[in-house]
């Protein structure tokens, strides 16, 4: 490392502590800090400090209320933070900043903006399992449902997330939450007040206050400022709604003292509607008016819309109280504007999110669907191979049957060292009962062959119709010897049978079976040996069973290449 780098790396160093948003500089330098570190960090290529500046920038940015500068900054911050490595290095940084951002969001009307980023942000936390950020994660998206209007959803968020996670939670973010709680309940209160029956009103500020109070009663000695500044400034709210003006001037007035000496903009704004609002509580409209025309003045274009329309809100009730009904009518009709405003942005929200809702519901209903179209088409696949390989007039398996299962079953007996044997089996002279008794009474015979195998066999063997009157019997499991017993008790059975048709009591028949065993496990080379031994059966005299020959038995080595079809 060069000296210039190490110089560099020590302003680096002193100017992210500068920003450092837990440190005690004022907003405005920290900013500069910041900005500082951002730039050193650039020219050393050291992206995680770069990202970690960006990210203070953008907390000092938001304490000086510059909600549309937070968001020009934080986005490339965001990003950068939900690469690896640094997503893994400085997930708190990044939570820290979705919070921000989406409250900055919040402030200048964009809330489908916030809410993506809220709900990203339980989304990323949830899995976590840390009840102090779960808290933080749940807050963030109540503001969000509190600054889109619905008072309702957010404490409800809020109330929710403070009994799951609350007991775990460490007392600075118990106590936070409980604040942002009393928040919602002001909020709700506001919109109650004059829209809804009184006991509606007072339970929401009886709600606000009990929020309020326990938050403040937790209030750490000395406290973090901001902290400080947020609970004094809620509870003085609550207690000045609630007829406590004394007490709220001096909650607020510590606030407010708090809030100048860091510099913190935004909510010195806030703090100052409020007292104004006091003001004209207590009967001093001309104080609650200047106050207020000189923070508008102040504000400017960087007013955040809430604290405009409170601003605006103030000055119209101290105007009407000095008579000055112009005036009154000038801010009047700025709050209706601001309010449209912020309504119309709500609704576009509201609306895209039950957009949003509904096209979810839309393709899970498609996936659905699709789910269940593929399933029946399974089922009918299933089915038509069922048809495609049974054999209409038995039942039994068809020739593609036997394939298939051979094709599954030789390989896994093979694997597992199990023996298997294969049999041929033919009908005697078929054509002299289709020629005697008709070819109705020979189908009938086939039938009831069929069923005489099923019996016959187990389940785990293989029944096939292989050709007219020709089947073939796959024995896992059975050696030659074992199979040579079940082929003979079959031939047996057949010849001892009495009932193949009805029509026909007297029909008999037998049947001829080759058998053979693997070595090899191949159904080709099996059914080859079987139908061999099935030809010896025949020319034998019928009625028999003959098993493929070892290769090494004389008598037999000649019969190879028969035509069995047409004799
Ligand atoms: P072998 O003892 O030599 O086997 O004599 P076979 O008469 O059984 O011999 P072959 O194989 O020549 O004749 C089979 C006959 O089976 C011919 C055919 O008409 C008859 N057959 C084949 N399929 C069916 C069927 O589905 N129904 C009926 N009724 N007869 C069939
Ligand atoms: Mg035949
Ligand atoms: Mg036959």
């Amino acid at each position: 490392m060069t000296s210039s780098t190490v110089e560099l790396r020590r302003r680096l160093a002193a100017s992210l502590a500068l920003a450092d948003p837990a440190g005690t500089t004022a907003p405005e330098p920290a900013c500069a800090g910041a900005r500082e570190a951002m730039a050193l960090a650039q020219a050393l290529g050291l992206p995680a400090d770069a990202a970690l500046a960006g990210a203070r920038l953008c907390e000092q940015l938001w304490r000086l209320g510059r909600h549309a500068d937070v968001l020009t900054h934080a986005p490339p911050v965001l990003q950068a933070l939900s690469q690896d490595p640094l997503a893994g290095n400085l997930a708190l940084e990044r939570y820290q900043l979705m919070r921000v951002f989406a409250i900055s969001a919040c402030e200048m009307a964009a809330f489908d903006r916030a809410l993506d980023t809220a709900h990203e942000l339980v989304r990323l936390v949830g899995p976590l399992g840390d009840p102090n950020a779960s808290l933080k994660a749940a807050f963030t998206l109540g503001a969000c449902f509190e600054r889109m209007g619905d008072s309702w959803q957010a404490a409800r968020v809020v109330g929710e997330a403070l009994r799951i996670h609350g007991p775990a939670a460490q007392a600075e973010d118990q106590l936070v939450t409980q604040n942002a709680l009393c928040a919602f309940y002001i909020g709700l209160f506001h919109r109650l007040n004059g829209a809804a029956p009184q006991a509606e009103v007072d339970q929401a500020l009886a709600q606000a206050l009990e929020a309020g109070a326990r938050a403040f009663s937790n209030l750490p000695n000395p406290a973090p400022e901001q902290m400080e500044i947020a609970v004094c400034g809620n509870l003085g709210e609550v207690l000045m709604y609630n007829g406590q003006g004394e007490a709220a001037q001096a909650l607020l007035q510590r606030a407010q003292a708090t809030a100048q000496a860091r510099g913190f903009a935004a909510y010195i704004w806030r703090m100052r509607t409020t007292m104004a609002v006091n003001e004209i509580l207590q009967n001093r409209p001309e104080a609650a008016l200047a106050e207020m025309q000189a923070l508008i003045t102040e504000m400017g274009d960087q007013a955040p819309l809430q604290t405009a329309i409170r601003a605006h809100h103030a000055a119209y009730r101290a105007c009407r109280q000095l008579g000055r009904f112009e005036d009154a009518l000038v801010h009047f009709e700025t709050v209706e504007r601001m309010e449209r405003r912020r309504a119309t942005q709500q609704l576009r929200a509201q609306s895209e999110l039950f957009v949003t809702r509904t096209e979810a519901q839309h393709a899970h209903w498609q996936a659905e669907q699709a789910r269940q179209d593929a399933q029946n088409q399974r089922a009918r696949a299933a089915e038509f191979a069922v048809h495609a390989e049974r054999d209409p007039l038995t039942g039994l398996g068809n020739r593609r049957h036997f394939d298939r299962r051979c094709a599954e079953l030789l390989p896994a007996l093979q694997r597992d060292g199990e023996p298997v044997a294969l049999a041929l089996m033919d009908i005697d002279h078929f054509k002299i009962i289709n020629d005697t008794h008709g070819h109705a009474a020979g189908d009938r015979v086939l039938v009831a062959l069929a069923a005489l195998l099923r019996e016959n066999t187990r389940s785990r063997d293989v029944l096939a119709r292989y050709g007219g009157e020709e089947f073939v019997i796959v024995l896992p499991g059975m050696s030659l010897a074992q199979a040579r017993e079940v082929c003979e008790r079959l031939r047996e059975r057949v010849a001892a049978h009495t009932d193949f048709c009805a029509e026909v009591p007297e029909l008999r028949m037998t049947v001829s079976l080759g058998l053979a065993a693997a070595q090899p496990y191949e159904a080709e080379a099996l059914l080859k040996a079987a139908d061999l031994a099935l030809y010896r059966a025949k020319h034998d005299g019928r009625n028999r069973l003959r098993v493929s020959p070892p290769v090494s038995a004389p008598d037999h080595a000649t019969v190879l290449a028969p035509d069995r079809q047409g004799g």
